[in-house]
């Protein structure tokens, strides 16, 4: 059987959701943000209430048990109120990351980081990037010494979103390193890494193009000591860890991405109702409707496809044991699916920005005009955060292919 309905209470989540976000986050404010480069704290103390942060937790953990399809419908009404992506970025990271590192964790990380994270008071973030590249995650060269009662951890990441809120929130990352790089994606381990750990310097913030209200910095680990209990899973499960990461993650990143795009064309169909030229509202001429009709059209199937990987999700994790790993058939299946929503909507919705942009004329080309927050919001998305487009290509094309077509190191 195939139904593609919503549940009551999923449709009632978002509409209310709908109605909050009109109410505390309009454009104007989202604006606000994007000047001020940064994300009020009532606001994610708002949404903490809403209970948005960390939803996919169970509730003994601080979340509200949410699944995968009300997790990706908040996603998505985050990315429609906030074009620029900084507050879904906030609140992604956490719904993904803080659920895999829920799923390994012990109590003590749990205590430390993710119940106050649920409640707004401290940060979940992911830091695997390196400086010498991002996508060969096997490529990283953090090490892990066992040491007695843990690890010593050396190395250094880049590129991370929200290193400034941890650190004033307090918090802490995924991160991941090899304990023996002789045996390759199997060498390598997950941690948890509370930013004020002895050894940890924040090193800088970057100057970013878009997304101004969360920042995206960098972090040096010397000589910095890992206890067991900081450890993620089984030793050697690091890699399996972050692409189960980056799955959940490139969903949501994906449902912020077309709820964003969503936006730009309610924007721009009621400019181009309004404006008119040659006597004519722009919303007469054809070839304008036409680019109209392919933005609609191909919205929503990438829409659809996400809610199918939702979906997926779902089964992916109702019978996978906290602790362990899910199922590898089911797991490969939603990362091929997952990977098709993360190279078409950030594409599709830059591509929609774009294109409505050039209906608004040369107000586009102003900071009066939202767009362009927009514009600058979905490219972080396109250029690479959560994961390069060649990768989603790389991941397809390797599980319609066969394992035996992959690159070999
Ligand atoms: C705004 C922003 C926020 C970010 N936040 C985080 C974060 O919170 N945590 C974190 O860990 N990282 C974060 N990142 C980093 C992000 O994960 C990396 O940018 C991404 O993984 C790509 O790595 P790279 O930038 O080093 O590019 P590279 O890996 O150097 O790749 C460069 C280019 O080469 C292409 N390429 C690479 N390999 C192949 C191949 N095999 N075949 C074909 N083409 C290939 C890529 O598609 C890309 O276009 C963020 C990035 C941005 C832009």
């Amino acid at each position: 059987m195939v139904d593609f309905s919503f549940t009551e209470e999923q449709e009632l989540f978002r509409s209310s959701l709908r109605e909050w976000l009109e109410k505390n986050l309009p454009l104007e404010k989202v604006r606000e943000n994007d000047e001020k480069e940064r994300l009020p704290r009532e606001l994610i103390k708002g949404i903490a209430d809403l209970g948005l942060l960390c939803m996919t937790l169970p509730e003994e953990h601080g979340g509200v048990g949410a699944d995968w399809v009300t997790t990706t419908i908040a996603a998505e009404e985050l990315g429609y109120a906030d074009i620029s992506i900084a507050l879904p970025v906030f609140f992604l990271v956490e719904a993904s990351w803080g659920y895999v590192v829920d799923r390994y964790c012990t109590e003590r990380v749990r205590d430390e980081c993710l119940r106050k994270a649920a409640r707004g008071d401290a940060f979940i973030g992911i830091g695997v990037t390196e400086p010498g590249g991002g996508s060969d995650v096997a490529g990283f060269q953090t090490t892990l010494k066992r040491t007695e009662g843990g690890w010593i951890v050396n190395g250094e990441k880049t590129y991370i979103s929200g290193t400034e809120e941890c650190k004033e929130l307090g918090g802490g990352f995924f991160c991941v390193g090899y304990h023996d790089r002789s045996q390759l994606h199997r060498g390598m381990t997950a941690f948890y890494l509370p930013l004020d750990a002895e050894g940890v310097e924040v090193t800088k913030r970057y100057d970013d193009m878009g997304r101004m209200a969360i920042s995206t910095g960098g972090f040096k680990m010397t000589d910095v000591f890992i206890p067991d209990e900081y450890q993620l899973g089984e030793t050697g499960w690091g890699f399996y860890l972050t692409m189960e990461g980056f799955d959940a993650a490139r969903l949501l990143v994906s449902a912020s991405c077309v709820g964003a795009a969503q936006r730009a064309i309610e924007l721009g169909v009621e400019y181009i109702k309004e404006r008119k030229a040659f006597e004519q509202p722009l919303a007469r001429f054809q070839g304008i409707q036409f680019e109209l009709a392919d933005m609609v059209a191909e919205l929503e199937a990438v829409r659809s496809l996400i809610y199918r990987a939702a979906w997926m999700m779902n089964k992916k994790y109702e019978k996978a044991e906290p602790g362990k790993m899910p199922d590898r058939r089911l797991s490969l299946e939603c990362c091929k699916y997952i990977s098709m929503c993360k190279l078409m909507a950030p594409r599709l919705a830059y591509d929609i920005f774009t294109k409505v942009m050039l209906w608004f004329g040369a107000y586009g080309y102003t900071k009066e005009c939202p767009l362009e927050m927009g514009l600058r919001g979905v490219m972080s998305y396109y250029i690479g955060a959560e994961g390069a487009t060649n990768i989603q290509r790389v991941i397809i094309a390797r599980e319609t292919l066969g394992r035996e077509y992959t690159r070999a190191r």
